[in-house]
This record gives C-alpha cells, sequence and structure tokens, in this order.
C-alpha cells in the first residue's frame, strides 16, 4: 500500500467523466488500497479515483456517527450509480480535498439508493441516509467532473486549520 498525491484545482483529471472499470484484477486492488491510505492520512471521510489522478469509476467512503446509529464502516465501490434520491433534501456544508480552503452549502437529497461493485466485483445495494448520503453524492459527483463548488451556495475561504477541522471528502 502507498500514498498518492491528491490533485488540486484545476487539474484537468477533476473535470473528465471517469471510466467504467472492466478488469477487477491486481491493479484495481492496489488502487483501492492506495485510495484507502490517502483518504485516511489526509484525513477525509471519502475519495473518488480522479482526486488521485486516475479517470476511473472508484470511490472510498470511511464514515460512521455513533450518535446518528450509523455505524463505523469503509466502503470500496466500483462503478457506482445513483438509482434513486429522496425527494427529501438536506443543506449542509461541504469542503473538498481537491479545492483547499474552501467549504460552501450544498443541497443534496437526504437519502439516496446506491448500485455498484464491491472491490471483488460482487453487485452492491446500498441505501444511505444524512450525512453518509451527502459523501457518497460528492464522490460521485467527482467521477461526472462536477465539484460541491458547482452546486454550492455561500462559498467561502477559510484557514488551513478550519479546512482541516471539516469531514473533508
Ligand atoms: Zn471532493
Amino acid at each position: 500500500m502507498a500514498l498518492r498525491q491528491i490533485v488540486t484545482v484545476p487539474h484537468p483529471v477533476l473535470r473528465r467523466r471517469a471510466i467504467e472499470v472492466t478488469d477487477f484484477g491486481p491493479e484495481l486492488q492496489k488502487l483501492i488500497d492506495d485510495m484507502i491510505d490517502t483518504m485516511r492520512d489526509a484525513p477525509g471521510v471519502g475519495l473518488a479515483a480522479p482526486q488521485v489522478n486516475v479517470a476511473q469509476r472508484v470511490i472510498v467512503v470511511e464514515y460512521g456517527d455513533e450518535e446518528a446509529g450509523i455505524p463505523h464502516q469503509l466502503y470500496a465501490v466500483v462503478n457506482p450509480r445513483i438509482v434513486r434520491f429522496s425527494k427529501e433534501t438536506e443543506i449542509g456544508t461541504e469542503g473538498c480535498l481537491s479545492v483547499p480552503n474552501v467549504i460552501g452549502e450544498v443541497e443534496r437529497a437526504f437519502s439516496i439508493e446506491l448500485r455498484g461493485f464491491d472491490r471483488h466485483g460482487k453487485p452492491l445495494h446500498l441505501k444511505p441516509e444524512g450525512w453518509l448520503a451527502r459523501i457518497f453524492q460528492h464522490e460521485i459527483d467527482h467521477l461526472n467532473g462536477v465539484l460541491f463548488t458547482d452546486r454550492a451556495v455561500r462559498l467561502q475561504r477559510v484557514s488551513p486549520e478550519m479546512a482541516a477541522a471539516m469531514d473533508r471528502v
């Protein structure tokens, strides 16, 4: 396992549509292991492959909130797609490891239904809610070349210390 460099705006890979994964071999396994290490080192609660300069449809998420009843869990999802967005939305403050020292308010679906594959190619079906659903929506946006700054209102610059105190994705 190894750390990879997180690319930041205006790197063009962040604006590309990432391609579907078709090979679940050793290269994908190494990519996912490296993404988990890189996310934890940042630290962050989510990371999409384009953020480490790999234009493939792979995301990792690690999050939990015992108070909200969300168990701490690590997810690696290949070729994720959102098949349902709740009508109910929620506004939350987001930051991004690829957009340093900027935060903004983003309206997102409160819950989603997500399909994709695990790292070995087994189908996955997830129904995250709340902050976990927000993280997945943010990461899947990365696979489509969309940044939270495209969706946010009240963007503001913050100090590196304040940015580091957020759950960045
Ligand atoms: Zn991000």
